[in-house]
C-alpha cells in the first residue's frame, strides 16, 4: 500500500538563497533516476513522488536509496485532509504492521486544518488503541506513525529508508576522478558524487599486461557508480608508450611516483575537456609507499588542479566497509592482472625529493607529445543507469 514517496533531505534545507537551485537540483536528479512516468513536486521541506502506473517498488526504493541529496524517504498512503479520514487510513496502514507499541506524530502545514497537531494525535491514536487494541508508547515506540497535513491532503508513513545524504550530484561542479580497478579510488569517487559533484572517471591502461580483463572490471565499477548519478562519462587512456619510456629512462624505486605524476597530467588533460574543477585520487595517508606525505606532495605537485582525496584520513577497513555498502566492492576484488607490477619496485622511494625526480621525468623526453597522443586515442564511453 502505498500512494506517494515523501522524500526529506538535509543540508539543502540550510543554504539561504541558494535553497531553491539545490531543490531543482534535487526535482531533477529524481527525475531522472525514476524515469518520465513518475510524477515529482515541490512541497514546502520535501518532495513527494508519486510513481509511474506499474512502478516495481522494489526498484523505486532502490533507485532512491542512490540519489545523493536525499537524506531519508517514506512509502507513505494518502488520505484526505480530515481527521476522521485520516484516523481510518492510520488503521489500515498500522494493521499491516507486526508491534506491540506505537506513536503518532503529526506535523501541520496547512494551519486551517481544524485539529492542532497534539489533537489529532490523540484523535488517531485512540482510534488505533481501540480497533486494533495496541498500546501507545510516546518515548520508545515499536513503531512511529507519521502524519503529515498539507493543503493537498494528508500523507501517513511509518518507515524511514535512509538515502545517501549530502547534496545533489551537480550542484558542486564537475570533478575528473581516477579509477584504478582497485578499492579505494570507487569509493573516492562516490564520497565526491555524495558532495555534490558530478564525477568524470578516467582510467590509465597500462598495456605491458592482457588489457582486456581490467577493462572489463572498470567499465563494471562505472556502471554500479553510475546508478548514483545516472549519466557517467568514462575516459580510458593507453599509456603503453609513456610507460615503456618510464621502464627505460626511470630508476626503479622513481617509477611509482613519475607514473603517477604523469597520471596527475592526464587527468588535467580531461578535465580541460570536461570542464573539471579538481581531480580526485583515492589515495589515503601511508597506506602504501606512494601514499607518504612526501610522495602526495611530490605526486600532486604536477597537478594543474586542486588534488581532492577523500579517503586520506580513512583505514583500509573504513574504506572497504564504504565500498560493501556502495556497491562496488564484488567488482574491485575481481580477479585481473595487477597493473602495475612493473612499477613496483623492491625499495621504493618513500620520501621522494622533488629535484630528483624531476631529473628522473626530464629524461623521460618529449613527455607533452606522448601526453596529448594519449588523450587523441583515448576510448570515451557514456553510462546510464
Ligand atoms: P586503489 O584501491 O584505488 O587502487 P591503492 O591504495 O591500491 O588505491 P595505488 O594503487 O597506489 O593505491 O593508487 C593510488 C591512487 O592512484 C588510486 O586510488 C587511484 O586514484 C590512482 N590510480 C592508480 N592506478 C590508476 C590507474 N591505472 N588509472 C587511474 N587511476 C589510478
Ligand atoms: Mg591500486
Amino acid at each position: 500500500m502505498t500512494d506517494r514517496i515523501v522524500i526529506h533531505y538535509s543540508e539543502i534545507g540550510i543554504k539561504g538563497r541558494n535553497r531553491r537551485y539545490f531543490e531543482r537540483a534535487l526535482v531533477r536528479n529524481v527525475r531522472a533516476a525514476l524515469g518520465p512516468a513518475a510524477e515529482v513536486r515541490h512541497q514546502p521541506g520535501r518532495l513527494v513522488v508519486k510513481p509511474g502506473p506499474g512502478a516495481d517498488p522494489a526498484e523505486v526504493r532502490e533507485a532512491l536509496g542512490r540519489v545523493p541529496g536525499i537524506a531519508y524517504f517514506s512509502p507513505a498512503v494518502v488520505a484526505p485532509a480530515d481527521p476522521d479520514a485520516i484516523a481510518e487510513r492510520a488503521v489500515a496502514v498500522l494493521s499491516d504492521l507486526a508491534f506491540d507499541t506505537f506513536g503518532v506524530a503529526a506535523r501541520r502545514s496547512d494551519k486551517g486544518f481544524p485539529f492542532t497537531s497534539p489533537e489529532l494525535n490523540a484523535h488517531v491514536g485512540a482510534a488505533v488503541v481501540a480497533r486494533l487494541g495496541k498500546k501507545v508508547d510516546l518515548t520508545e515506540p515499536d513503531v512511529l506513525l507519521r502524519i503529515e497535513v498539507t493543503r493537498q491532503g494528508a500523507y501517513l508513513y511509518a518507515e524511514k529508508v535512509p538515502g545517501p545524504g549530502g547534496l545533489p550530484v551537480g550542484t558542486s561542479g564537475t570533478v575528473a576522478a581516477s579509477l584504478s580497478g582497485g578499492i579505494d579510488s570507487p569509493v573516492a569517487a562516490y564520497l565526491m558524487m555524495k558532495r555534490g559533484c558530478r564525477v568524470v572517471f578516467v582510467h590509465v591502461r597500462n598495456e605491458t599486461q592482457f588489457a582486456g580483463g581490467v577493462d572489463d572490471k572498470i567499465r563494471d565499477l562505472v556502471a554500479e557508480l553510475t546508478r548514483y548519478q545516472v549519466r557517467s562519462r568514462l575516459w580510458v587512456l593507453p599509456f603503453g608508450d609513456l610507460q615503456r619510456r618510464i621502464i627505460a629512462f626511470v630508476p626503479a624505486e622513481l617509477r611509482m611516483i613519475v607514473y603517477r605524476r604523469f597520471m596527475m597530467r592526464l587527468l588535467d588533460r580531461v578535465a580541460d575537456r570536461e570542464d573539471a574543477q579538481a581531480l580526485v585520487t583515492g589515495d589515503s595517508v601511508g597506506q602504501v609507499a606512494s601514499q607518504t606525505l612526501e610522495n602526495l606532495a611530490c605526486i600532486q605537485a604536477a597537478a594543474r588542479r586542486p588534488v581532492l582525496s577523500p579517503l586520506v584520513g580513512l583505514n583500509k577497513e573504513e574504506i572497504t566497509d564504504l565500498a560493501r555498502r556502495i556497491g562496488t566492492f564484488p567488482h574491485s576484488i575481481a580477479p585481473y592482472p595487477d597493473c602495475c607490477s612493473f612499477m613496483i619496485a623492491p625499495h621504493p622511494e618513500t620520501r621522494a625529493d622533488p629535484a630528483v625526480v624531476a631529473r628522473s621525468e626530464a629524461a623521460v623526453a618529449a613527455a607533452d607529445q606522448y601526453l596529448a597522443a594519449c588523450l587523441e586515442a583515448a576510448q570515451v564511453e557514456t553510462f546510464e543507469a
